[in-house]
């Protein structure tokens, strides 16, 4: 896929994230509480500043940590629909540019993401209660 770095998936991002995303981030010298909070379903999410993820650079209109950015930021644009199928996020421009077998890959990795997030939710949950 071709990504015109347009920034649109960068903002008001609620982007969710898994336990390996945040110790990723963590060894790079962030404070999890400075980047992502955890919503009442017991799922972490990027956190936004003006409008912006905490993340991006406004004045090189990237991502700070691209090479170690969320696995759900290297999925996008595909997405799970309502019913659970994969569909590609109409914000991004350049969606068509994605071949049939990176949605096909990506596909597979965000399932996979997406089980992982939500089962350390559950847990995160159990522990609270
Ligand atoms: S982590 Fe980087 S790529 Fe992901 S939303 Fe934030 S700025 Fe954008
Ligand atoms: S919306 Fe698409 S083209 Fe724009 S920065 Fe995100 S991935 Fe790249």
């Amino acid at each position: 896929m071709r990504c015109s770095h347009c920034q649109k998936c960068c903002q008001d991002t609620k982007m969710e994230l898994c336990k390996a995303d945040i110790s990723r981030l963590e060894r790079r010298g962030h404070k999890a509480a400075d980047f992502c909070e955890i919503g009442i379903d017991g799922i972490p999410r990027l956190r936004n500043v003006d409008g912006h993820c905490h993340f991006f650079d406004r004045e090189k209109k990237r991502c700070k940590e691209y090479a170690s950015r969320p696995l759900g930021c290297c999925i996008y644009p595909v997405n799970l629909d309502e019913d659970g199928d994969l569909v590609l996020d109409e914000l991004c421009p350049e969606a068509d540019t994605l071949s049939e077998d990176e949605m096909i890959e990506k596909g597979a990795r965000l399932i996979r993401l997406l089980a992982t997030i939500d089962s350390e939710a559950a847990a995160r949950i159990r522990r609270q209660t």
